[in-house]
């Protein structure tokens, strides 16, 4: 039962332990060190018990050996003593002297007590004349006749022959055990003679005596309980086992044995001893399995600690959702079975449109709900074996495995821009948001996870570009397109170094008088390769690459320079929501202020909406901080885009600057004016002054005029010029009808 627990913690151990190979070192050193104490443990257990039973078997060979020893000893000292009773019997001056009289019989009969049926001394006894013959022969107290040669064996006579030669001298006496009809017997022969050499006994007549006592079971207990041995009795010479006591008659023959029963006393101590050795492995292998337990727990929370670490490593706090990694992981396993199978895979990449606004307005807490409540929505909408991950911030992405060649799923491209033009409700708030996706489709698993990112990464840009709350599947065009973009980003750094860039200026008028009253800055880039490349085009690289910043500075400079010149002229400086986000932007611009000498007064920053609408407590504290700087705010392209009156109220601009495309709807609509006049009479409302630009005809200027604009701006009055055309520009300060001027 232990040994089972045992083997199955260790196996748990050992499984365990292919699980954290990749932990850390201190770890498997752990693991291994508690490995290695249960198997020193074990060791020493296995030891002690192999000493124990050394030991014991030590002691058992040690006591059979004492065994054989004594038995043997009796043996030998049930034949010397015999011969000791023979020699009381028989060397004795009163025996020799009546033996070898005549008429001793009696005396025979009385003193040696032959006829004694129950004698201790002997069974049966012979005396025997000089020629061997029996003169007297007794056993069990009975006379017999049977010849010593017949009842004793053969041998019998080669012990007599010996005593016979003694004489009545010293060796006239004899023992030795012999193999009778009766069993076993311990048989003394000796010669009846004088104790003391006065008395002489006739040599021609010698008799001898002789003792035959059996070796029977009683006598044999005897010895057994005199020399602690057990079960001691006699087996015959033909069936005697290994480590018997021999019992050899005198010739050396084997004619019977002694065997006992092995009392093994180190078994014994062994058996006595058992019990506590195994309370002793009981308690150590109890502490084994602890030990092993506490190990297999230990390295179990390791092993959680891992996993539980790595599934956090994959997952995104927030939204409880896969993050970039877990994304990434899932999509290679479901590419690697796309090549299996033949599958293809999807990839849907979301960036929600308007999610910084809700930040910014309402707070993080609030952007946080919103990303958890797209989380559960989207969660809810995407297949089953579907993977959703948060990317960060406000991008998400679902993949899923289609089958090879099927059409996407137009079903949940709808749904999840469906999903995204239900407001959100967020507590007490309610936010809309939208959604801009990109997809990109990896035949058969052939795109790697980068790179089936990266399309649906640039698809979904696309879909931003052209407008937002819309899918856009990945085109390999889109990557020609970047190429250029990435090409021309090259360009516009290199431009900036070399000078290709120059600024332009055009004219802002009186609407009244027609005088020029300032200068707007335009930037141009005179490209080697590309020629004249539109602001429209590289300002928005520029401000995505954040070469802005330099460029801004290079046309602030410049502006500045020209500024200083023409002092009674104002100028309008271009700002790119870009430059704002720039910490340095505000301690850059009161550096060139300063090193121009420029009075602020007569400088106009000029900005778009989009910048207020994205980050309105940033832009306040921006143009608060510019305001302290003394320069202008103005509000550029007005009624392009959103415009509200909100943030015109919220924000005190000191100019509008009316889009062009409020000009160009004047043209045939009558709504177009009435936009215009109701724009203008807000203005007017606000106390703010509106500048109207994009003026190409008389009419609208004087249409501008009538309606309220008291700076007019276009191609009417001047084309953006040079710096060369500066003087003659201004020489008479009035450009009125000189629309031809031109940079
Ligand atoms: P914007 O600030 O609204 O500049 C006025 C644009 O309208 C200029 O285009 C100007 O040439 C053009 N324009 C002026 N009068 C007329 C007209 O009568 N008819 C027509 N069709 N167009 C007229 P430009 O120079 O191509 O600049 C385009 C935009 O690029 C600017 O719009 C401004 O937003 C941006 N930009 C130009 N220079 C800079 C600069 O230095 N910094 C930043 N951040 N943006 C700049
Ligand atoms: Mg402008
Ligand atoms: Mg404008």
């Amino acid at each position: 039962m232990l040994l089972l627990t045992l083997c199955g913690e260790m196996h748990k151990l050992m499984t365990n332990l292919v699980h954290i190979i990749r932990l850390k070192r201190q770890h498997v050193v752990l693991l291994l060190l508690l490995v290695s104490f249960a198997v020193v443990v074990m060791s020493v257990m296995a030891v002690v018990l192999t000493a124990l039973q050394t030991v014991a078997s030590t002691t058992n060979a040690l006591d059979e050996s004492r065994s054989r020893q004594a038995v043997t000893g009796a043996l030998a000292t049930l034949k010397s003593h015999m011969t000791a009773t023979m020699v009381d019997y028989t060397v004795w001056d009163a025996a020799a002297q009546a033996v070898y009289a005549p008429g001793a019989e009696d005396w025979i009969l009385d003193n040696f007590d032959l006829a004694n049926g129950g004698s201790k001394i002997f069974n049966a006894a012979y005396l025997l004349g000089p020629d061997d013959n029996i003169l007297m022969a007794y056993r069990r107290g009975e006379p017999f006749s049977t010849p010593p040669s017949d009842f004793l064996s053969p041998a019998f006579a080669d012990m007599l022959n010996v005593v016979r030669g003694a004489g009545v001298g010293d060796g006239a006496e004899a023992s030795g055990f012999f193999r009778t009809p009766e069993g076993i017997a311990v048989v003394g022969v000796s010669t009846i003679r004088g104790a003391t050499p006065d008395v002489t006994v006739p040599q021609d007549r010698l008799q001898r005596l002789v003792f035959v006592l059996y070796l029977d079971q009683a006598r044999i207990d005897s010895i057994a309980e005199t020399y602690l041995v057990k079960d001691l009795h006699l087996v015959d010479a033909a069936s005697l086992p290994p480590g018997a006591a021999m019992i050899a008659d005198p010739a050396g023959r084997v004619i019977a044995g002694l065997t006992w029963t092995a009392q093994s006393p180190g078994d014994v101590s062994f058996r006595h001893a058992r019990p506590y050795v195994l309370i002793a492995m009981a308690i150590v292998g109890a502490f084994v399995v602890l030990l092993v337990l506490a190990g297999s727990l230990v390295i179990g929370k390791l092993r959680g600690d891992e996993i539980a670490a790595r599934k956090m490593a994959l997952t995104d706090r927030l939204s409880g959702l896969g993050n970039r990694l877990g994304l990434f992981n899932g999509l290679q396993d479901m590419l690697r079975q796309a090549q299996d199978d033949g599958n293809d895979v999807m990839l849907f990449y979301l960036d929600m449109d308007g999610f910084k606004e809700v930040n910014d307005v309402y707070g993080h807490a609030t952007g946080d709900r919103l990303i958890m409540s797209v989380a559960a929505g989207l969660a809810h909408l995407i297949p089953e074996d579907a993977v959703l991950a948060r990317l960060g911030g406000d991008e998400f992405a679902i993949a899923l495995t289609l089958r090879h060649g099927a059409q996407p799923p137009q079903s949940l491209e709808a749904m999840i821009l469906d999903f995204f033009s239900e407001p959100f409700v967020l507590g007490d708030r309610i936010v809309v948001v939208g959604v801009s996706v990109g997809t990109a489709i990896s035949t058969s698993g052939s795109i790697d996870a980068d790179e089936l990112l990266r399309r649906a990464d640039i698809a979904m840009y696309r879909a931003k570009a052209e407008g937002r709350g819309r899918t856009i599947a990945y085109d390999a065009a889109m990557d020609n397109a970047l190429a250029e973009r990435k090409s021309m980003e090259v360009a516009l750094r290199a431009g900036l170094r070399k000078k290709e860039f120059f600024v332009a200026y055009q004219p802002v008028v009186n609407a009244r008088t027609q005088e020029i009253v300032g200068l707007e800055a335009l930037l141009r880039w005179d490209s080697p390769q590309m020629g004249m490349v539109s602001p429209e085009i590289f300002i928005p690289l520029a401000e995505s690459s954040g070469v802005i910043d330099k460029l801004g500075l290079f046309v602030m400079e410049e502006a500045l320079r020209v500024a200083r010149a023409w002092p009674q002229i104002g100028i309008s400086i271009n700002v790119s929501p870009a430059q704002f986000r720039n910490p340095f932007f505000i301690p850059s611009v009161a550096h060139l202020l300063e090193a121009s000498g420029v009075p602020p007064r007569t400088v106009t920053l000029e900005v778009t909406e989009g910048y207020f609408i994205h980050n309105p407590a940033h832009a306040r504290g921006t143009i608060e901080a510019l305001n302290g700087l003394g320069v202008r705010i103005a509000l550029d392209d007005f009624g392009a885009g959103f415009s509200s009156i909100g943030y015109l109220k919220q924000f005190h601009f000191d100019r509008l600057k009316l889009d062009r495309s409020m000009i160009v709807a004047l043209e045939d609509m009558q709504r177009g004016r009435e936009m215009l006049q109701a724009t203008l009479a807000l203005a007017a409302a606000l106390d703010i002054p509106v500048t109207a630009e994009g003026i190409e005809t008389r009419e609208q200027a004087a249409f501008l005029h009538q309606c309220g604009c008291d700076q007019l701006q276009g191609f009417f009055f001047s084309r953006p010029v040079g710096e060369a055309g500066l003087p003659t520009l201004l020489a008479g300060k009035a450009a009125r009808g000189s629309g031809l001027l031109s940079a």
